[in-house]
């Protein structure tokens, strides 16, 4: 075999050649790369390889391992994973074979391994996360997601110059290099008659997170017409729940430029959650809805019928974004007249051992009215809170599963560095002092050894769990749930017998 280029010794030429052979190997058993292509790929890594000097170093510092280190080596390069991966009409021509003989689902779970495979999903970043369960809540601290603080910057999407895509969920991002999204393979959904997009999410905050994106780039809007679009996709891909984020600033999603939903595998502590009380829907005898016993304002339609579905959630959505309540200061509209009140739906198929199998909307009710004493939001986390949380809350988090910024692993791990040795708070982590003290005091209560380090990390646990369910707390638009109870008595609703 030549030396593949006439400036580098043979010896790094020959750990070149050993690593593009690993890694065409790989995408020959995971990525689809066919037999036929495989000369060709070669050569292309070669180009590759030539033409950038730190990708032929870190070939070259590879070169000794086995092939599976090699992989995990080239995991991190979205050019050279880019490369391997297959065009997206192989992506989806394959898609579709899976899902016409083992199902939508198992289609799914077979994108789902080939982004992990093909990097696009950074599983073992991921891996790395930490996530444990407080106060009936998930808590993930997320160290692979980039934390944002200025939300213009967020919901403009960091747009780039010279590309196709209009902004960050844009079809047109699929394979971008400036994006470094060259490993992006979507396939098509189709809801409602339209064509939609789903992707799974690189950050996946839960099991086989994604999106499903508009193909349009259209604004994103909560209507009759989502209620519809939501449970046509959980039709289709029962295991998964799909839901939209309120369509306003603050309170919503990051993006609201382009209309897109998010789901995935797993169930949310809120879908788990009981029903505080359950009503009988006027006009809709085959629906019933439940106060979900949740510290944000959420209710939940459950229904054997779309169609049923659909019509109390409009009833309540309409009814939602026109309600005004001084007492807690809730507005329809701001003083500029614009819309303040939306709600967040999401959808899920419920199939229960000796029940039908039902769906079920569940609604969390918000409203993104600002005022002297909470400029930022009065229904926002609030401001003794932002030492752990100052972005929007959106739906994943409404739904009890909240996702820190990767800061905390640090920040915690100092914490609890302080409270094993008895020293006091360290005075870059004063934002911390209610935390520290109240770990403190349950470490106290609890009797437990105050220098254990498990004892020590419970205790900090706890009490992050239960700040989080306090931040619920603070984007309830009702107090209470009496309050929501009224609401919904006011829309013809009776309490079930
Ligand atoms: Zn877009």
């Amino acid at each position: 075999m030549s030396e593949p280029t006439g400036h580098v010794n043979s010896e790094d030429g020959d750990a070149v050649v050993h690593v593009i052979d690993a890694l065409v190997a790989y995408a020959r058993e995971r990525l689809l790369l066919d037999a036929r292509d495989h000369d060709w790929m070669r050569n292309r890594l070669l180009e590759l390889f030539d033409a950038d000097e730190s990708l032929r170093a870190q070939a070259v510092a590879l070169a000794g391992q086995g092939g599976e280190a090699i992989v995990d080596g080239a995991l991190a390069s979205d050019e050279v994973m880019g490369t391997l991966s297959a065009a997206p009409s192989r992506i989806q021509d394959e898609y579709d074979d899976v899902r016409a003989t083992a199902g939508n689902m198992e289609a799914m779970r077979w994108l789902y391994d080939y982004c992990v495979a093909n990097g696009s999903v950074k599983l073992a970043q991921l891996r790395r996360n930490v996530r444990f369960d407080s106060a009936g809540l998930v808590v993930t601290v997320n160290t692979a997601k980039p934390e944002f603080t200025d939300m213009r910057k967020a919901a403009r999407g960091n747009s780039v110059d010279g590309s196709f895509a209009q902004c960050t969920i844009c079809h047109e991002n699929e394979g971008l290099a400036a994006r470094g999204k060259r490993t992006l393979r979507t396939v098509e959904v189709e809801l409602s008659g339209s064509p939609w997009f789903w992707q799974f999410s690189p950050y996946g905050y839960f099991r086989q997170h994604g999106i499903c994106v508009n193909r349009e780039h259209t604004p994103m809007r909560v209507d009759e017409s989502t209620f519809g679009n939501l449970l046509d996709f959980v039709i289709q891909f029962p295991d998964y729940f799909l839901g939209c984020n309120a369509a306003l600033p603050r309170i919503g999603g990051s993006v609201l430029a382009h209309d897109h939903y998010q789901g995935g595998g797993e169930i949310m502590p809120m879908q788990r959650a009981a029903a505080w009380k359950t009503f009988t829907s006027p006009e809709v005898d085959d629906a019933v809805l439940d106060i979900i016993d949740w510290p944000a304002s959420a209710l939940r339609v459950r229904s054997r019928r779309r169609d049923s579905i659909m019509r109390v959630c409009e009833r309540i959505r309409e009814a939602w974004v026109a309600y005004d309540d001084p007492a807690i200061g809730v507005a329809a509209h701001g003083p500029d007249s614009s819309a303040q009140s939306s709600l967040a739906p999401i959808a899920r198929y419920v199939s229960a051992v000796g029940e039908p199998p039902a769906y079920e909307m569940s609604l969390i009710l918000r409203n993104n009215a600002v005022s002297d004493q909470y400029p930022l939001g009065v229904f926002h986390a609030h401001p003794e809170y932002f030492f752990l949380k100052q972005e929007p809350i959106g739906l994943i988090e409404a739904m009890g599963l909240f996702v820190l910024p990767g800061r905390l692993v640090n920040q915690l791990g100092a914490l609890e560095d302080a409270l094993v040795s008895g020293k006091d708070l360290p005075a870059d982590l004063a934002g911390f002092e209610l935390m520290w003290r109240a770990a403190r005091d349950g470490l106290e209560r609890s009797g437990a050894d105050a220098h254990d380090r498990n004892a020590v990390r419970a205790a900090v646990r706890e009490e992050l769990g239960g700040i989080c369910r306090r931040i619920l707390g603070n984007i309830a638009v009702f107090p209470t749930h009496e309050g929501l109870e009224r609401f919904v008595e006011g829309l013809g609703f009776v309490v079930q017998e």
